[in-house]
């Protein structure tokens, strides 16, 4: 058989129909099949089996057949007898329908000394590791391709997403030798999930669905093929993402590979959960002192990150300076470069609508948001006042901005604009309130909420209801996703079709608190 690079669907189901009906379901996305025969309780296995040696499924599809111990990740209590049993015993056209066979490395060691029932280059060697990624993987994948199998797998948990680098290594250990597939579990390891092909590993898995992975942080097939084009990626790929904690429900993905397609550019935008961002920056960013040649063009940073990110900045522009915080990274050569592009993001859609030099504005809250906000409207020489909960944090940061300070209940609607700069009334946080009474809202000349979840947010209901004209989040979260686009192409930003992907619900989970 010829190797190449493909995207395998694990089949999870835990009986026989619907086993069947999701491996034609699979069969659209899917270059390989995975039989995940041990889901299956021994009465719907049998009938698989039976099934199976009538009729050929997952038609044009490789078909690899897993029979997985619980110690190895499995959902069954097996012994070594137990396994070597059922693959002895399986019938000669249930054998036919075999493309691969994955053998767990103890497996394939029993088997080494004597006739293997499935022919050794169907075989996958697989080890897995549950708790960690050792540092002796090379050792591992040595020890693993003196078997006979034709193919080593390593999958272990990773830990941080520094234990990928441990993973890279192995891919690249194994090319020109056995081909390999190595895997990072979790989320942190997804990063090995998304790159694995372009490095040169054999396979990478994709859930059929949510809710369908067989392993933690296994992206779904749809996810593989449409937001990230793993197939079509190379070393060559520019490489954009975007780093924080957690990353799994941010958008931005959405966004900038949506844009990324629709120029028809080499690059791609992935999530990258970091815990420790010195690490990350050494290992991964800085060209000088980076453990990955890959061509990473820049990142997104958010939350925790937004003001550790600057100590390893080699510039820093005068916005995010000003601001204390970095929310865009760009590589120029061997230095790191840092923007604050919701500055941006936050006063275009308002530039767009009025006239901001001399309008009162109301900032409601006093955190990394609002100092955007400040900063913006401070620029446009505006009259801002900062209503925050706690008073003092209001003063100080009023203080900066030559703005005045209050609490938030004394608003009173004394206001040409008011923004809400607190995630109250986000989804996932306080859906349906609103951090400023009805009754406050109609003096107020726009009222404008950063939240875009959900697109209208009781504060904006209520100014409608008020006959105030609104402003949702929406259009901040395109214009500063722009901007980062911009600084990291040099070409303008396709927002309506950024704008369009947002609203596509099979990413992570959606919809979930914005970030
Ligand atoms: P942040 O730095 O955590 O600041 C949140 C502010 O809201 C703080 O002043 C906080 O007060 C205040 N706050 C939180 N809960 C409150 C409550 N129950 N009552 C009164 N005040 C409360 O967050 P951020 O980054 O500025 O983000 C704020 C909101 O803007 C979020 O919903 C975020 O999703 C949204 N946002 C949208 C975009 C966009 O592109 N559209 C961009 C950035 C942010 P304390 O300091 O007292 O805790």
């Amino acid at each position: 058989m010829s190797f190449s690079s493909w995207i395998c669907v694990p089949i999870t189901e835990t009986a026989c129909e619907p086993f069947l009906g999701a491996i034609t379901e699979a069969a659209r996305g899917a270059d390989v099949i995975e039989l995940r025969l041990d889901f299956l309780p021994a009465r719907e296995l049998g009938r698989l089996l039976e099934a199976l040696r009538e009729r050929r499924v997952g038609e044009g599809k490789r078909l690899l057949f897993t029979f997985r111990p619980v110690e190895q990740g499995g959902r069954r209590e097996l012994t070594l007898g137990e396994r070597q049993a059922f693959w002895r015993g399986l019938s000669a056209e249930v054998v036919a329908q075999i493309d691969l066979a994955d053998f767990e490395m103890d497996l394939a060691e029993s088997f080494a000394a004597e006739e293997s029932p499935i022919p050794w280059e169907r075989v996958i060697c697989s080890w897995h590791n549950f708790d960690e990624t050792p540092g002796d993987l090379i050792e591992r994948y040595d020890r693993m391709a003196r078997t006979p199998a034709a193919v080593v797998k390593i999958a272990t948990q990773a830990r941080s997403i520094g234990d990928c680098l441990r993973l890279f290594a192995l891919i690249d250990h194994g090319r020109g030798a056995k081909p390999v597939i190595a895997l990072g579990m979790g989320m942190a390891g997804l990063t090995t999930r998304l790159l694995a092909l372009s490095r040169g590993a054999l396979l990478t898995f994709g859930a059929l669905r949510r809710g369908a992975e067989s392993a933690g942080g296994q992206p779904t097939v749809a996810e593989l093929n449409d937001l990230y084009r793993v197939r079509e990626l190379t070393r060559e790929t520019e490489i954009l993402g975007i780093i924080g904690n957690p990353v799994g429900h941010s958008r931005s993905p959405l966004m900038h590979n949506a844009a990324l397609r629709a120029l028809g550019r080499d690059g791609v935008y992935l999530p990258f959960e970091v815990e420790q961002v010195d690490d990350f920056v050494r290992d991964f960013v800085r060209p000088a002192t980076r453990q990955l040649d890959w061509r990473l063009r820049g990142l997104s940073v958010t939350i925790p990150h937004k003001r550790a990110i600057l100590s390893h900045l080699d510039r820093i522009d005068e916005t995010a300076r000003r601001i204390g915080a970095v929310n865009t990274l760009v590589v120029e050569g061997e230095e790191l470069h840092g923007y604050n592009t919701d500055v941006t993001g936050a006063m275009q859609p308002l530039d767009r609508r009025m006239e901001v030099r001399g309008a009162r504005v109301a900032v409601i809250g006093a955190g990394g948001s609002a100092r955007a906000v400040c900063f913006g409207a401070s620029e446009r020489k505006a009259d801002v006042t900062v209503y925050a909960r706690d008073p003092e944090k209001a003063r100080l940061l009023a203080a900066e901005f030559g703005a005045k300070a209050a609490s938030i209940d004394a608003f009173q609607g004394e206001a040409d604009i008011l923004i809400n700069c607190t995630p109250i009334g986000m989804h996932g946080h306080s859906e349906g309130q609103s951090p400023i009474r009805a009754d406050a809202l109609q003096g107020v000349g726009l009222v404008y909420d950063l939240i875009y979840t959900p697109e209208e947010t009781a504060l904006l209901r209520a100014a409608r209801a008020a006959g105030r004209p609104t402003l949702g989040g929406l259009e901040m979260l395109l214009a500063q996703a722009g901007e980062q686009f911009r600084l990291w192409t040099g070409l303008s930003a396709p927002l309506d079709v950024m704008g369009a992907s947002i609203f596509q619900r099979e990413h992570h989970g959606q919809p979930e608190a914005q970030q």
